[in-house]
């Protein structure tokens, strides 16, 4: 068995992740996704700033080689003619370590032997006796987060310990550049212990092929490319992480219940549940349940009796959606969608900046429609756009006042959703719930993430077929959030 920095890093994210890059099907596997590439492409662009910016001397292994052990010796080599700084060096050890002398905790685990590879981005020379002499290497690992994540750091420390075992001493402090270029050391005293807790449980559940259980979890299975495997799964058993909710812990403590499907939750009594997680989860779980069970909508029993200040209504109604770059942190498209009652006029107003230097251009366009129309309610979907709102009025410098009335006309329709009724869906995301309720894009399968690559490549290719596509995307996010409105007061009613 091969334990790699890649594979720890997954299993760190989940579990089965790394269970399936080993044991599962490649043909199961979803195609990659133009915004994963764009992820990839940005992270190899930090790493060539960071090498421009900070080691422009490097050197990188001789190339060519077949096998990681002769890699891992033309690293050794370079490291052994104490070359400043190596780029692309490769660690490998092989049936590690049988025996381990005292000052260097081994990654042995218990009956198990494996080898191990890791690629740290750089090996910087440092002073300090080694078995190459009076100089010795600690690894840096470059990463686009933002945040020092736990997972980088396990990684981290895998490299500390291989570099410690190569060169014969203790496993030197490993470093993190992120997203800002700014370096953050990482405490071994810490994440050694981790880590080799860590390799103990991933080896074991790999060697033992243990699969770990599907657990869908929006944020964490996203871009993940297993994700239409585990998700088929998860539907065919009915799977509880499929109801909005249910987090990891109330699945083990639902477990523990008994309660191991959808059906089974809907049919339990909150008052079994409440003493653990609360009165109100407890029932709002066990109706969402029902919801889904029934494949129908519950009004909440807490929802406030007035729909008119619940949702506001005038002959002309505005419907906002953003499309935004946040690596750029700009904000390209500030689509709205008049709809005026009386008329049964439909005007969709799509602010495009079409370089990111146009963006205050487009937010004064954007200020201008709405100004126009100061008794009509702007209907959007979640926070963003209200802090959108905030952000652009601060950068372009519109007065508070102005910014402060023009905020009161904004409704959150995902917040009225969510406090009003409870849904047969999977997640209160716009594209769930209006599609519940029979709204279709016209390019399905498309989400947000697919914008920000078409914008990426119309900045790069300036093929306008790009642009439509977002337009089209946004006017039928707007559309959708219209749909929903609608939806929502004839429910309520
Ligand atoms: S889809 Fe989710 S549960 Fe499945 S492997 Fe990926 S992250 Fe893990």
């Amino acid at each position: 068995m091969l334990l790699t920095d890649i594979l720890l890093l997954d299993y760190k994210r989940c579990q089965r992740r790394s269970f399936l890059n080993v044991y599962g099907d490649p043909l199961e596997r979803n195609s990659e996704r133009d915004f994963l590439l764009k992820l990839r492409q940005e992270s190899q662009n930090h790493i060539a700033s960071t090498l421009k910016n900070f080691y422009p001397h490097y050197q990188k292994p001789e190339s060519g080689f077949t096998t990681w052990e002769d890699r891992a010796k033309a690293t050794e080599n370079l490291m052994a003619q104490g070359v400043n700084c190596i780029y692309q060096g490769t660690l490998f050890e092989s049936n590690l370590p049988i025996e381990s002398p005292s000052y260097q905790p081994s990654l042995f685990v218990d009956d198990y032997e494996f080898n191990c590879l890791g690629k740290p981005h750089l090996l910087i020379k440092q002073s300090g006796n080694s078995k190459f002499g009076d100089w010795s290497y600690y690894p840096i690992s470059i990463h686009l987060g933002r945040r020092p994540k736990p997972e980088y750091k396990i990684v981290a420390a895998f490299y500390a310990q291989l570099v410690g075992n190569l060169q014969k001493t203790v496993p030197p402090t490993p470093v993190l550049i992120l997203r800002q270029q700014n370096h953050y050391p990482v405490d071994l005293e810490q994440w050694l212990p981790k880590l080799h807790d860590t390799v103990q449980e991933c080896m074991e559940m790999l060697i033992q092929s243990q699969e770990p259980e599907v657990f869908i979890s929006r944020q964490r299975c996203n871009l993940c490319h297993w994700y239409n495997h585990c998700y088929a799964i998860a539907q065919s058993q009915q799977h509880l992480s499929l109801v909005p909710g249910v987090t990891p812990s109330r699945y083990q403590f639902l477990l523990g219940m008994g309660v191991e499907t959808v059906e089974s939750l809907a049919d339990t009594s909150p008052i079994n549940m409440a003493e653990v997680m609360g009165k109100e989860v407890a029932n709002k779980l066990q109706k969402q349940a029902l919801a889904i069970v029934n494949n129908e909508a519950i009004r909440h029993s807490r929802f406030p009796e007035n729909i008119k200040r619940l949702i506001p209504s005038n002959d002309i109604e505005l419907y906002f959606d953003i499309e935004a770059e946040p690596e750029l942190n700009l904000d390209y498209l500030l689509g709205i969608l008049l709809v005026e009652s009386s008329t049964q006029r439909e005007i969709f107003y799509p602010f495009l900046a079409e370089t990111p230097e146009a963006e205050g251009e487009i937010w004064q366009q954007f200020l201008d429609l709405v100004n126009s129309y100061q008794d009509a309610p702007i209907f959007h979907f979640s926070d963003y756009e209200v802090e959108t709102i905030k952000r652009l009025g601060r950068l372009y410098e519109t007065p508070r006042g102005q910014i402060n009335a023009l905020l009161t006309r904004f409704i959150d329709l995902h917040h009225r959703v969510t406090t009003s009724a409870i849904l047969p869906v999977e997640s209160y995301s716009l594209k769930s719930l209006a599609n519940w309720i029979g709204f279709e894009w016209r390019d399905r399968g498309i989400g947000g993430d697919q914008c920000v690559w078409w914008y990426d490549q119309w900045l790069k290719t300036g093929d306008r077929t790009f642009l439509n596509s977002i337009v089209r995307y946004n006017e039928d996010d707007c559309r959708a959030t219209f749909y929903l409105k609608n939806w929502l007061i004839e429910f309520l009613d």
